[in-house]
């Protein structure tokens, strides 16, 4: 998880899957110690984006052709809680407005 670039507070791990699944998209995580507002970087939106679109694309190719009930309790469980616990570890943030 990344520090904050101001005073190296480290970001919780909360504080940052929330930047990433809020309803308007993604938002600025502000710094508890310092205030400092910090953006998600192009690079880290592109990730997201990948991860979240491509990944479940491809082990749907890979692991069963036809939906089904346990087909998609098999993909929660292996691939999309993983996917949303590893999420905040490859989030990269950049100062934004104070
Ligand atoms: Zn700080």
């Amino acid at each position: 998880m990344q520090d904050c670039l101001q005073c190296g507070e480290k970001f919780k791990y909360k504080q940052v899957l929330k930047t990433v699944l809020g309803p308007l998209g993604y938002k600025p995580v502000r710094c508890i110690q310092c205030g400092q507002n910090h953006v998600v970087t192009l690079g880290s939106k592109f990730r997201i984006s990948f991860a979240v679109v491509a990944i479940p694309m491809i082990s749907r190719l890979l692991f069963y052709r036809e939906l089904s009930v346990v087909g998609l309790i098999f993909f929660l469980l292996m691939i999309a809680i993983p996917m949303l616990f590893i999420l905040p570890y490859f989030i990269k943030y950049k100062d934004g407005e104070p």
